[in-house]
Parts: structure tokens; C-alpha cells; sequence
């Protein structure tokens, strides 16, 4: 199963291995779309995980033993179904195909495609796509 997750690093966690030990030890693929620190050294990483639902609920439990935060997020982006005027110009900035226009014309985004870029959000004219990642600080 693929699922994306927010991890959250205190800065007391800076010296522990833990990205490693999850893809050593817990067999999980880990894409890593977005990381960031802040300057209390503190980090966040968003990242896509493959792996049996088994591994991942291990991993979970893994990094919170050792004072990690981690959140399931289900969408990296909602479109205002108000505000969209399906210009089409968020499709073209998406290179990952999540956003397209249908044979309608009609605006279509698939959650599992989307890598959370942000780049559809910075070239909406209408300002009709906002980002739940965004609000955790990157
Ligand atoms: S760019 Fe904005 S207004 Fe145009 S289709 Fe995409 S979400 Fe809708
Ligand atoms: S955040 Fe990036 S990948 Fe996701 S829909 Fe927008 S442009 Fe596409």
C-alpha cells in the first residue's frame, strides 16, 4: 500500500538514524516529496511509503517510541469547486498528471498521483486550489 506521511523530527531525534532504520528494517519504500528545518533545528519530512499495511503500522509505532510525530495525509491539495473556472492552466503545470481536464472539459485531480509540488497552486489565476502540506510549515 502507498500512503503519505507527515513525520515530524523534534531536534533531540537530529543524531538517530530513524529514516534508515525504516527502509532497513521495517522493508518500507520512502519517496521523499518534500523536508524542511527549521531554526530550532527541528524537521519535517513529507514523504510517500510503500510498503504492507503490516510494516507500515510496525514503523508507526517505531517512530514514536522514539518522539517522532507522524500523520497520515490524505490530499496534498483541494480545488475550489466555487472558484475553479477550468481554464485548464493548473494541468499543464502539473507534471505529474494529477490535475487534467476531462473530455468535458471538467477539472479532474487524483489524490494518487499528486506529489505535492505546489505548483498548480503558484499558477492558478483564480486562486482556487489551496495545500493542506503548506499549513505544517514548508
Ligand atoms: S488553474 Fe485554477 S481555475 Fe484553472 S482549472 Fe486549474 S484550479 Fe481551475
Ligand atoms: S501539487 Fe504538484 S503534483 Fe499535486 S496536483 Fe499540484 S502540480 Fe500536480
Amino acid at each position: 500500500m502507498k500512503s503519505k506521511l507527515l513525520i515530524t523530527f523534534p531536534n533531540s531525534t537530529g543524531d538517530k538514524p530513524i529514516v534508515f532504520n525504516l527502509i532497513k528494517h521495517y522493508n518500507l519504500e520512502l519517496n521523499i516529496i518534500k523536508a524542511s528545518f527549521d531554526f530550532n533545528f527541528q524537521g519535517t519530512l513529507f514523504v510517500e511509503v510503500n510498503g504492507s499495511s503490516e510494516d507500515i503500522a510496525k514503523a508507526l509505532e517505531y517512530v514514536e517510541s522514539e518522539g517522532v510525530g507522524a500523520e497520515f495525509i490524505n490530499s496534498t491539495i483541494s480545488v475550489s469547486e466555487e472558484l475553479c473556472v477550468e481554464c485548464g492552466v493548473c494541468t499543464s503545470a502539473c507534471q505529474s498528471q494529477a490535475l487534467v481536464l476531462n473530455d468535458e472539459a471538467s477539472l479532474l485531480f487524483n489524490n494518487n498521483k499528486c506529489v505535492g509540488c505546489n505548483l498548480c497552486i503558484k499558477v492558478c489565476p483564480s486562486r482556487a486550489i489551496t495545500n493542506g502540506v503548506v499549513a505544517h510549515d514548508f
